[in-house]
């Protein structure tokens, strides 16, 4: 491990800026609200800025991405294709713990099963991952009880922490050890390894009560909603207060369905997008004759449930499909964010105790 100093972490960012687009936390200095988005200057990296209103995923997997365009030429009976997503050098620089367990979630899925999606391949490959440990939850945060915060402990290529003198820098693969190697970083003293552990240790102690109190619980909510034992009341229950908007699928790091759709152009060219979809809607499930196996809200928001919290769901993504980041909670204006429903499962549970 390394200490590196606050000037040399923004050094580190400019010079990493002439060989790859560099993306971090910016605060938007008319609304406050933070935005993980590409720097054009890195003075405005912000690593003590909250978590990012909208997760990552949108540099990898973004809300709608042109993916192809085609021509096809009737007299010649000849199709022309071209692709519309390119390779290109990145660096996610201050990613929140809970947003770098969404980026390993969307690497299973994209990357880890039975295919390869080319196009998230090609934004995913050359991207080289910079971790930053919360010293403070926020207050929708409930990483403690997925797993995934406040502090990394894999996936990253480096990860920094920050100490009273500048920022501890644990390397997580080649691609970091290789950056330690050329800049000749000092390496950290004992001190610091042990102030490191205490930051981390202080973070979850300002966990509030609920959120670790809920760590127990989320485990029993998951074997019920694993062996289907919640009871349909509860899913009308959450089905009613749904409004179908979409919201909390779309700020998930970990919501990775999409649909495709092919327009024509006027010039008799196609394009052919992908966009982000959502279990919440309505036609989610519409299949060809009009047969919707899972019309009612309630079928599909155990469905949602079902993809964040539980054993089978678990072992695909080698993590919990949920990454404790709270923004669905923060977005729902159904109060049916994953935190609440955990409650409505457990007073199930406790027959309406807590
Ligand atoms: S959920 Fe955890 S890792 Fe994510 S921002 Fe909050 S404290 Fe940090
Ligand atoms: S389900 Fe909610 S809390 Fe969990 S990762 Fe998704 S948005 Fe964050
Ligand atoms: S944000 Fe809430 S109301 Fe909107 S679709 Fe999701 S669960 Fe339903």
């Amino acid at each position: 491990m390394y200490i590196l100093s606050s000037h040399e972490i923004k050094q580190l960012a400019q010079e990493l800026q002439a060989s790859h687009e560099v993306y971090g936390p910016q605060v938007d200095p008319q609304t406050q609200q933070v935005f993980f988005d590409q720097l054009t200057d890195v003075a405005a990296l912000n690593l003590e800025a909250p978590i990012p209103s909208m997760p990552v995923k949108e540099i990898l997997f973004p809300q709608m991405e042109r993916i192809l365009k085609y021509r096809y030429d009737s007299e010649a009976q000849s199709v022309t294709m071209s692709k519309q997503y390119f390779e290109k050098p990145k660096v996610l620089f201050g990613l929140r713990p809970c947003d770098l367990s969404g980026i390993l979630v969307l690497d299973r899925f994209f990357l880890g099963q039975e295919f390869v999606d080319d196009v998230y391949l090609a934004h995913r490959r050359q991207c080289l991952l910079i971790s930053n440990t919360c010293l403070n939850p926020f207050p929708q945060c409930f990483c403690v009880c997925t797993h995934s915060g406040p502090d990394a402990d894999e996936g990253f290529d480096l990860d920094l922490t920050k100490l009273q003198d500048g920022y501890l820098v644990k390397v997580g693969s080649e691609k970091g050890q290789a950056l330690a190697d050329a800049h000749q970083w000092q390496l950290a003293s004992p001190a610091q390894l042990s102030e490191q552990k205490a930051v981390v240790d202080h973070c979850i102690d300002l966990f509030p009560e609920m959120a670790t109190d809920n760590k127990a619980w989320i485990s029993r909510v998951m074997n019920r909603i694993t062996t289907g034992f919640v009871k349909q009341e509860t899913w009308e229950y959450i089905g009613d207060q749904c409004l179908e908007c979409g919201a909390c699928s779309f700020v998930c790091p970990t919501c990775s369905c999409f649909n495709i759709e092919d327009t024509q152009t006027a010039c008799g060219e196609c394009e052919r997008l992908r966009m982000r979809d959502s279990c919440s809607f309505e036609g989610y499930a519409r299949m060809a004759g009009d047969h919707n196996p899972r019309q009612p809200v309630e079928d599909r928001r155990n469905k949602r449930f079902f993809c964040k919290l539980s054993y089978p769901q678990s072992k695909k993504y080698l993590r919990p499909g949920c990454v404790g980041c709270g923004r669905c909670q923060w977005v729902c204006p159904g109060d049916i964010g994953l935190p609440n429903v955990v409650q409505y499962i457990r007073r199930e549970i406790t027959g309406g105790q807590n």
